[in-house]
């Protein structure tokens, strides 16, 4: 355990919520929502029944040989993509000392912006703010049409608290104040209609003992050299083609096309 994250709890959270895909490489069989320990409620498990029947918009998963496979590697956690949540999670397994690799597509990891949203983190509940959770998950739903994934949303607003605890510590390392952005304007949301508006905003400046390099960098810029001082590095040019299954479903590699053939 290490800051209230085990490496157990760690692996279950990043296969939720990691980049294009964090895949645990003891094997993840696909769940039902009754499989999946959701909490039940019946519009979580109509919003993963409508997911469940939506057609694969991937298409089908090319055939590739195992004479087209140049290089084979190793690891107990692989993390595909190197945007927010996939840098996220590199961050949190360098933190645990994890083995794992995080490949991108690109040659550089995802931009990012200066601001994150985190609901009811300590700055806002001792302003009095408290985000009413219940109608926030339902304004979300709302404006996805009924079509998203509750249990993703759950996890944001579950999980997000401590997730911006962690991410300010970080950032503080690197000599950027991280602030809660309590004004939320007129409630309006920039939309003119009367809309529920939570007070979740958060964003980072750069103080003055930041240094001019890491006042230039992003984010996920900023993640890439964090996990480099603990010996990590983002393994680039590598788009991923497909998933490697059992006969059980269950996730137990990938393939990734390279400039220099499938790994
Ligand atoms: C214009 C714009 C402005 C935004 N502004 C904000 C903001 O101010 N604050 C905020 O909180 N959110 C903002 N967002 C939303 C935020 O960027 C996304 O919610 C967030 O990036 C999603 O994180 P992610 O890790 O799921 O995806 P991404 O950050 O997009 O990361 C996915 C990564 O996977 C890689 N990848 C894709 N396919 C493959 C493959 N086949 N193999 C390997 N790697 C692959 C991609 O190259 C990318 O690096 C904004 C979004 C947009 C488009």
């Amino acid at each position: 355990m290490e800051k209230g994250i085990s490496r157990r709890n760690f692996l279950t959270g990043a296969l939720a919520t990691a980049g294009v895909a964090a895949v645990a490489m003891t094997g993840c069989s696909p769940q039902t929502a009754s499989e999946g320990g959701s909490s039940s409620a019946a519009a979580q498990s109509e919003s993963v029944s409508l997911l469940t029947q939506t057609p694969a918009w991937l298409g089908e998963a090319p055939e590739i040989g195992e004479d087209e496979i140049v290089e084979t590697k190793q690891t107990s956690l692989l993390i595909i993509g190197a945007g927010n949540a996939g840098m996220t999670a590199a961050a949190t397994a360098a933190d645990l000392g994890l083995d794992f690799i995080i490949a991108e597509k690109a040659g550089q990891v995802a931009k990012t912006r200066s601001w994150y949203g985190a609901v009811n983190i300590e700055e806002c509940l001792e302003g009095g703010q408290e985000v009413d959770t219940i109608k926030l998950n339902n304004v979300l739903r709302q404006s996805f049409c009924g079509m998203n994934d509750m249990r993703v949303v759950r996890v944001w607003i579950d999980e997000s608290a401590e997730m911006h605890t962690w991410m300010r510590s970080i950032m503080d390392q690197f000599g950027y104040d991280v602030n809660f952005d309590g004004d939320q304007g007129d409630g309006r949301g920039g939309v003119g209609i009367d809309m529920y508006v939570p007070p979740i905003q958060v964003n980072y400046v750069a103080r003055e003992d930041c240094s001019e390099e890491h006042a230039e960098m992003a984010r996920n810029e900023l993640l890439e050299e964090y996990i480099g001082d603990k010996g990590y590095q983002v393994t680039y040019n590598h788009d991923l083609a497909k998933l490697v299954t059992d006969e059980s479903g269950a996730v137990k590699g990938a393939i990734f096309s390279t400039g220099d053939g499938y790994v």
